[in-house]
């Protein structure tokens, strides 16, 4: 594998820095070490709030966690420091992973706040426990050459841990959920476990730096544990090199903080507003930050996760092993009900759908559709009635786990990833149900070139016409290999030609014993292809049945009136 010109330069830098932390001055050496110690401050924050998107205020709270722990088990256990410095990013981990539960349930600037006060609530602890703002001296206290020495060891470790994660399973799921986490729910990603999972990463890499704060002056209070400016320091510094990126949080980093130090040596007093006044100018004209100016000039562009696909014509598959015997309905809602206040959009529906089968759902605009489908995927739960897949009742249980048992689907306004490539993102979806991650790399490609996306792998959603995006939603739902395929207007806006590959992949689904659900609006794109039709209307079911029966029903009919008999004409038509 050829070096990358980014990986050569960091090199560079670090054996620079490494010569100053060993045979510069005291005054040199602390500034390499709070360099390298806001750059793990910073990889440790882009974890959770760049990758996954949840931006937290409150990750100082781990780094307060961090050292207090450190201090505990020095003074307390008589520990060495680099002892400490393994338990104390166990401990954070152990807070993260019950405190995450919770506050990963809190959506947007509700995390964002409820962090923001976690940070606050550690200082005032820590200044009740320890006795009130007075610090605490630890005997054990690094040179600076030590400290610095061993910081630039761990800033490398957090660059390539960041590398690794970005290209792993895990990184791709933490984009997905950044960038659409209903998506990333559908794709079959266990969103609840994979956010706490980031969360718990984030505060262990935060906790680490609190130990060599610690290490490093030998001395901590409350205030410099939980310090806001610090937090702020740190978020300001991954957005101006770039929140998400691969090298934004270092490129940040080592600017802002080689800055802050000039500044504080020729401006002391000033110098927190020329940083903030710097940062507040670099936000407006360059909102993506230092990455993604480069990248805007092809530069540090991310390459795709497990990419490229792989060449082979054939691919063996393993096949999903069976769940209902041929004949059998794979899929039964039961006197279905979801009320919306005092609106019932689905007011008692019973639906019967069996292996292997195409089934059309129609009906005018408010009829319910979509809302039976979120009932059916966990997206919704219903107000009386119940679903069961192979016989068994779903129950509350979650929608990305109803997508890894089998129901994929697909959603009627567009919910695609905005930064992952197509490959990406039936690969996403591939491996939610294949754990080797062989399997998952053919299971993918197979269905990409299945549905005439393969040449395309590696364009992002917004490179794609309409109809192929559409397209790429079909495919990232069957890359789930389901039993059963929901598609919500899944086929409306695409050509003539689209329109025949998604027949031919449905087609290929049902041969292995996939049953197919699609509702379409206006023009039944399904009809040809559909075995049979419930209409849909007010939330009920008006009619089922094979198509060419259904659509001269006068019931149909006249539930059509008002939206245009043509419709019908068209349904009958495609029918024929
Ligand atoms: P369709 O897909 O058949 O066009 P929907 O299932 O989207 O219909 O909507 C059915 C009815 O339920 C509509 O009257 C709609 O306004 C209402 N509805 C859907 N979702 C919600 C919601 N989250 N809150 C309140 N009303 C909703
Ligand atoms: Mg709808």
């Amino acid at each position: 594998m050829r070096l990358r010109v980014e990986w050569i330069a960091l090199a560079v830098c670090a054996s620079l820095s490494a010569l100053v932390a060993l045979g510069g001055n005291g005054y040199q050496q602390q500034i390499v070490f709070s360099t390298a110690l806001f750059v793990v401050l910073a990889y440790g924050w882009n974890v959770i709030s760049g990758l996954t998107g949840y931006l937290s205020f409150g990750q100082i709270a781990f780094f307060g966690l961090g050292a207090y722990v450190a201090v505990g088990a020095i003074l307390v256990l008589k520990l060495p420091w680099y002892a400490a410095a393994v338990v104390a990013p166990l401990a954070a981990v152990c807070v993260a992973i019950p405190l995450g539960s919770v506050m990963l349930r809190l959506q947007g600037v509700f995390f964002t706040l409820g962090m923001f006060g976690l940070g606050r609530i550690g200082d005032i602890v820590a200044s009740s426990v320890s006795g009130g703002a007075m610090g605490t001296s630890i005997p054990e206290v690094a040179t600076p050459r030590e400290s610095a020495s061993v910081m630039i060891v761990l800033a490398l470790g957090a660059i390539v841990f960041t590398h690794l994660l970005i290209n792993s399973k895990l990184g791709l799921r933490f984009m997905a959920i950044r960038d659409d986490e209903p998506a990333a729910r559908a794709a079959g990603v266990p969103t609840g476990r994979i956010k706490v999972t980031a969360f718990a990463i984030s505060a262990a890499l935060a906790a680490l730096c609190g130990v060599m704060y610690v290490w490093n002056v030998g001395y901590l209070d409350p205030t410099s544990a939980f310090s806001g400016t610090t937090e702020l320091q740190v978020v300001l510094m991954v957005l101006v090199g770039g929140i998400g990126s691969m090298w934004g949080p270092l490129f940040g980093a080592v600017l802002i903080a080689l800055l802050g130090q000039v500044l504080w040596a020729r401006f002391p007093l000033e110098e927190q507003v020329i940083l903030g006044s710097i940062t507040v100018l670099m936000a407006v004209a360059m909102p993506g930050g230092i990455s993604a100016i480069l990248q805007a000039r092809g530069k540090l562009t991310r390459r795709a996760v497990w990419s490229p696909p792989p060449d082979a014509r054939s691919i063996d598959v393993p096949t999903r092993i069976r769940t209902v015997a041929d004949g059998d309905p794979v899929l039964v809602c039961e006197a279905l009900v979801k009320r919306f206040g005092g609106v019932a959009a689905v007011d008692g529906v019973d639906l019967r759908i069996a292996r292997g089968e195409v089934v059309g759902i129609i009906g005018p605009n408010g009829a319910g559709k979509s809302t039976l489908f979120d009932l059916i995927t966990g997206f919704a739960a219903p107000s009386a009635g119940r679903v069961l897949f192979a016989n068994v009742p779903i129950g509350r249980q979650t929608p990305d786990a109803i997508a890894r048992r089998g129901i994929a689907r697909t959603f009627q306004t567009s919910r695609l990833f905005a930064t992952l490539s197509v490959w990406e993102t039936v690969l996403l979806a591939a491996s939610s149900v294949n754990a080797a991650r062989g399997a998952a790399i053919a299971e993918a490609r197979r269905i990409l070139a299945q549905v005439g996306l393969l040449d395309v792998w590696s364009r992002l959603p917004e490179a794609l016409p309409p109809g192929k995006q559409r397209l790429l939603e079909i495919a990232r739902a069957l890359a789930l290999r389901p039993d059963v395929l929901l598609l919500d207007e899944a086929m409306a806006g695409m050509t003539a030609d689209e329109i025949a590959q998604v027949h031919a992949a449905l087609r290929f689904a049902v041969g292995n014993g996939c049953a197919v659900v699609a509702i379409e609006h206006v023009l039944p794109a399904i009809a040809t292809i559909a075995d049979r039709v419930y209409v849909l209307d007010f939330g009920t079911v008006i009619a089922e049945g094979p198509p060419q029966r259904v659509f001269s029903d006068p019931i149909v009919l006249d539930a059509y009136i008002g939206v245009g008999t043509s419709v019908l004409d068209e349904v009958a038509a495609g029918a024929r």
